[in-house]
Order: C-alpha cells, then structure tokens, then sequence
C-alpha cells in the first residue's frame, strides 16, 4: 500500500479546529507528505460567520471576509510551514470547492473536523458530510467533541 502523498487539510477556523490541525501535521510528518491547507469563504447567507462577525452576509462583507480568512489561512501556513502556493482561499460552497482542490492537485488525503459551525447537532457536519460523499481520495473526519 502507497504512503499518502498530499494531504489536504480544510479549515474553517473554529478554536476547536486545533485537534485537527495537530493531526493533518502529524499525519503529514509521518508520511514525509506535502501538506496543503483550505479555507473557503461559504458564499451562502450566513449569520454565525467565524471571523468575530454576527451581521447578515451582504456584498460589502465578502471582500473583508476574504481579507480576515487570507490573514488567518496565512498565519497558520506560517505555524505549519506551509509554503503560499499550498494555501487556498476560495469562495463558493466548502465541500464543492474543497473536493475540487482536492481532485486538481492530486491530493490523495483530505482531513476534516467532524463538527464545525454547522453541525453540532449532527453526528457528523455538513461539510464532512458532503466531503465523504464527493471526494474521489480517502478522507478523514477527526473526532471533535462538542463541549
Ligand atoms: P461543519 O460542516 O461546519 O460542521 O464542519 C466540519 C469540518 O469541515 C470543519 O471542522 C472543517 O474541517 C471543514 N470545514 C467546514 N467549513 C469549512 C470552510 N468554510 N472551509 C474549509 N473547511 C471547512
């Protein structure tokens, strides 16, 4: 069985996202693997955005939305000495957008928290949910308890 090559960590910047940062940081150390990083800036209306914001999604918003999550992708690339061609930002639907880098740049791993902003309630989030379902690599969901 092959090592894992590229693993592709997705973040959506929620203080218990460190469990799966350690991980993806490990892993990738482990398997001697390139290591990239996401974060995709959700471009349906939201009212619980994770930047210290709690205002309705407006046009005005997406540029300083962008501006926050390049500063916070940037210093955790910084932490994880991954380099700036290895760090995307995108904006559309998370899961649609993280399967998408995934497939163009032959990662072979991609790691998610179980639970994020939208899916507490849920035994596993939306995003890893719809994560499991499109990608065409192995995907892995850490375990994030909710409290
Ligand atoms: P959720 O579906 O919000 O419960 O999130 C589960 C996991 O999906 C999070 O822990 C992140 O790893 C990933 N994720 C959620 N939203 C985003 C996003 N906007 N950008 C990148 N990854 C995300």
């Amino acid at each position: 069985m092959e090592s894992y090559k590229h693993i592709l960590l997705a973040v959506d910047f929620y203080e218990h996202n460190n469990t799966v940062v350690y991980r993806a940081q490990d892993l990738a150390n482990k398997y001697q693997a390139k290591l990239s990083i996401i974060h995709v800036v959700d471009n349906m209306p939201m009212i619980d955005a994770g930047y210290g914001a709690d205002i309705p999604f407006n046009f005005d918003l997406t540029t300083e939305l962008m501006a926050t999550a390049k500063k916070n992708l940037t210093k955790l690339g910084e932490k994880l000495m991954v380099s700036e061609d290895r760090q995307w930002l995108e904006m559309g639907s998370p899961k649609t957008e993280i399967v998408r880098v995934a497939n163009e740049n032959k990662v072979d791993l991609i790691i998610v928290g179980s639970h994020g902003r939208h899916g507490l309630a849920l035994l596993l989030g939306s995003t890893a949910n719809g994560v499991l379902h499109h990608a065409t690599c192995d995907v892995l969901a850490v375990r994030l308890q909710d409290n």
